[in-house]
């Protein structure tokens, strides 16, 4: 198992739990107590993690289980694992020498998509090294047989990992926004977690028929 992956999660444990600059100081001392992402303990194993990723070691997948595990009984474990996807892809590209908006192309196309998942596709076998991960064309998404956070968290919280990550390739290769839906999980007994690139009617938030190609202007 990657350590990096264990390296962003932590990260973005501890970047949720840091409260914006504008919080006033009692506000502070009351909710610091229940921000673990702040405690001692984060901070030294995010240095245990970092060094054995410089190191070139892997991590335990029992541990990366348990992190996933740890961070979905939290009550915003989505913002945790959205974050920590966008962080892995955008240390990809950044390995990579691409921006986070490195091609200004004008949506989504058969290439772009293409390069998308299968960046994603790498993103998922270090996330999930046992599982079985391929990309399909049609229509185009990721499947990841075996998934590591569908079992660690018994729900598709942590696959927003994949999701997310998936999006942030979407969106470096495309240069626009590229709602993921991921409709199918195995923490709901289905045979693989599936990631799609959404239609413009089905974006999650419901934003997509007025973002989307071909919208009418309003
Ligand atoms: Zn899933």
């Amino acid at each position: 198992m990657d350590s990096a992956v264990g390296v962003v999660l932590l990260e973005a444990l501890r970047s949720t739990d840091t409260p914006p600059e504008t919080l006033e100081a009692e506000d502070f001392t009351q909710s610091l107590p229940r921000r673990l992402g702040l405690s001692g303990v984060i901070e030294r194993q995010i240095e245990r993690y970092t060094r054995l990723e410089e190191e070139g070691e892997g991590l335990e997948p029992s541990a990366a289980e348990d992190l996933f595990r740890l961070i979905s009984r939290r009550e915003d474990s989505g913002d945790v694992f959205r974050r920590a996807g966008r962080d892995l892809a955008r240390r990809e590209l950044r390995s990579r020498g691409i921006g986070s908006k490195a091609l200004s192309w004008t949506g989504p196309t058969v290439l772009t998509r293409w390069l998308a998942l299968r960046a994603a596709a790498r993103l998922a076998r270090r996330v999930s090294p046992v599982a079985s991960v391929r990309t399909d064309r049609n229509p185009p998404s990721l499947v990841v047989e075996g998934c590591l956070p569908a079992r660690a968290c018994e729900g598709p919280d942590g696959c927003e990992v994949l999701a997310q990550g998936l999006e942030t390739f979407l969106e470096a290769y495309s240069g626009s926004e590229a709602p993921v839906v991921h409709p199918m999980c195995e923490s709901a007994s289905e045979s693989a977690c599936v990631f799609r690139v959404a239609s413009a009617s089905e974006d999650r938030d419901g934003r997509g028929a007025e973002d989307g190609p071909g919208a009418p202007e309003s």
